[in-house]
């Protein structure tokens, strides 16, 4: 089913509309709602049965296309916590008694749950995030790949044997199940984060209980919803997967200092994983932390040019420079630097800006007033530190009755600038020239965060060199393409004040499960290791 306007409401320059979007909007978000099984007014906590929640605290989510009301959640209080956390527990005693192969099965059925639901998911987080649909469907395909990836990995939790030194002993490690996950996720990628934990956890054993965005409840009440009937189709325990919604500094809280839960994943910015790192290693238990970036793309003399273009694109103005991965930085050899910036500036005119269900639509809105704060104030910042708007740099005129759009900004600025330090979350792209590979690779990584990165050469030795010990300091490091848009495949995460975690494929299932070192005398002697003597 399709969730799309059947007119398209944007325009270039935007404008305002009237009657004919509202009714559009309401009609969309009451299919999508329907089919999703989301209600106007719900509890914001769920252990596998139905969504309560006994407190007073209401949130009210709106859209950040329309403001809009969507709908009021009554977020989770203390107690209610407490019930998704024991229910969590309990479930875990069981589940991971079940085995893995099994637990496998269950996420394959998952995955195809989210096959029929795709468009409706897709189409809710466009509308409940801002990002445009494509990117809305698109994050949901990541889901639905993680639940593949995770059947497979399913069958392969294993750990090598190894060669005793003591005669007729063997060494092997197994990889046990963890207890109850905390998942926190952040507002921009509403649904894929959980699920890139959340299926590995399941596979290897573990409960979760999620803390989703307070901006964005409905993803998750929906994701949720989703699980829990093909859970009870299989009739596990509920609580497998919990839920809470609530605010990070009572419910977060709460979860990250509960000692039940020997891992926390956490998706957010650089201060919540400063915070988070500090409680959680306070009581020694385990985080993946998932932070701020500040990525940058480095554009050689050699480059292909349309690509190159292409992917700074893509990279600065996709999902309104709202994903972690947004390249933020474009370093250009001088001696093409006048020549690409003419282009990029081109097609930056060429930006559709509006409803982000709409399909002509290149980018939606910013989060809330309060991310568009952000974006003057570094724009102000930008200007004051010496930087040049060669693009945007400005609010739009209030749209569908909301001032959450602004222009995709081009700045050209010093790297050394406090504010280009800094990640603001939105679609500023500060552009610097560079003279030597040396100089921008230098340039390149002094910045805290070291999430993403790319390059766009044709020449062998400049690939291999950003690829080098002495090159990108970045978790991911990427040669001819840009610096967002990872593929689950991967371990997704970086370094530095990135917070060092790694999520989704390669070996990333390790971070789930307890390590366990056997060694068995099959023997019948007693060998002390290190060949130590002990009478007796
Ligand atoms: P945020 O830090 O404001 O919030 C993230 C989550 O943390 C929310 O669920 C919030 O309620 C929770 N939280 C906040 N304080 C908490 C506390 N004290 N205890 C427990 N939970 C708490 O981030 P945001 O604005 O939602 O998202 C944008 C940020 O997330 C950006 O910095 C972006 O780069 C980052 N991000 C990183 C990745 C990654 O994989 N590295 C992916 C997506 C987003």
């Amino acid at each position: 089913m399709s969730y799309r306007p059947t007119a398209d409401t944007t325009s270039n320059p935007p404008q305002t509309s009237g009657a004919g979007r509202a009714a559009f909007a309401a009609d969309a978000r009451e299919r999508i709602f329907r089919d999703l099984g989301l209600q106007a007014a719900m509890g914001g906590a769920n252990g596998g049965g139905d969504w309560f929640a006994s407190g007073q605290d209401v949130l009210e989510s709106r859209s950040p296309t329309t403001g809009e009301l969507l709908g009021r959640i009554t977020q989770a209080a203390e107690a209610d916590y407490e019930r998704v956390m024991q229910a969590g527990q309990q479930a875990f005693a069981a589940f991971r008694a079940l085995p893995a192969p099994r637990r496998g099965e269950v996420v394959r059925q998952v995955g195809e749950a989210l096959r029929r639901k795709k468009d409706a998911l897709g189409a809710l987080v466009s509308l409940e995030m801002g990002k445009i649909l494509t990117e809305g469907l698109g994050e949901v395909q990541e889901m639905i790949d993680i639940c593949d990836f995770a059947v497979g990995q399913s069958r392969l939790l294993s750990g090598p044997t190894l060669q005793s030194e003591r005669p007729d002993h063997r060494m092997m490690e197994q990889w046990h199940p963890l207890g109850t996950v905390g998942v926190i996720s952040a507002f921009n990628f509403p649904v894929a984060v959980w699920a890139w934990n959340a299926a590995l956890a399941w596979v290897c054993g573990d409960t979760t209980v999620w803390k989703p965005s307070s901006k964005t409840p409905y993803c998750a009440i929906a994701c949720q919803n989703i699980v829990n009937e093909v859970f009870r189709a299989n009739d596990l325990p509920a609580g497998v997967s919990g839920v809470v919604i609530g605010r990070g500094a009572t419910i977060g809280e709460r979860l990250i200092a509960d000692t039940r839960v020997p891992l926390i994943s956490a998706t957010g910015s650089t201060r919540m994983g400063k915070r988070i790192g500090a409680v959680v290693g306070a009581r020694l238990g385990r985080t993946i932390l998932e932070l701020g970036g500040n990525n940058a793309l480095i554009i050689a003399a050699s480059c292909d040019l349309p690509g190159a273009l292409a992917s700074a694109f893509f990279g600065a103005v996709g999902t309104a420079g709202q994903r972690c991965t947004s390249t933020r930085r474009l370093l250009i050899h001088e001696s093409i630097y006048d020549t690409f910036l003419a282009q990029l500036r081109e097609r930056y005119a060429q930006v559709t800006i509006g409803d982000p269900l709409a399909m002509a639509t290149h980018m939606g809105p910013l989060i809330d007033e309060d991310a568009v704060a952000a974006f003057e104030r570094a724009v102000a910042a930008a200007r004051q530190q010496g930087g040049e708007i060669l693009y945007g740099g400005t609010v739009l005129a209030p749209l569908y009755g909301r001032r959450t759009f602004v222009e995709p900004t081009i700045i050209a600025i010093e790297n050394s600038a406090p504010i280009v330090q800094h990640e603001t979350f939105a679609p500023i792209l500060y552009v610097m020239k560079y003279r030597t590979l040396e100089e921008a690779i230098a340039l390149h990584n002094d910045v805290p965060q070291g999430l993403s990165s790319a390059i766009y050469t044709d020449s062998l030795r400049e690939a291999e060199r950003f690829l080098s010990y002495g090159g990108s300091d970045c978790g991911i490091a990427n040669v001819n393409l840009g610096t967002n848009g990872a593929e689950i495949g991967g371990a997704f995460g970086g370094e530095k004040e990135t917070g060092g975690g790694r999520e989704s494929g390669s070996d990333c299932w390790k971070a789930y499960m307890r390590r366990q070192t056997n060694t068995v005398n099959w023997g019948g002697q007693v060998h002390l290791a290190q060949g130590v003597q002990f009478p007796g």
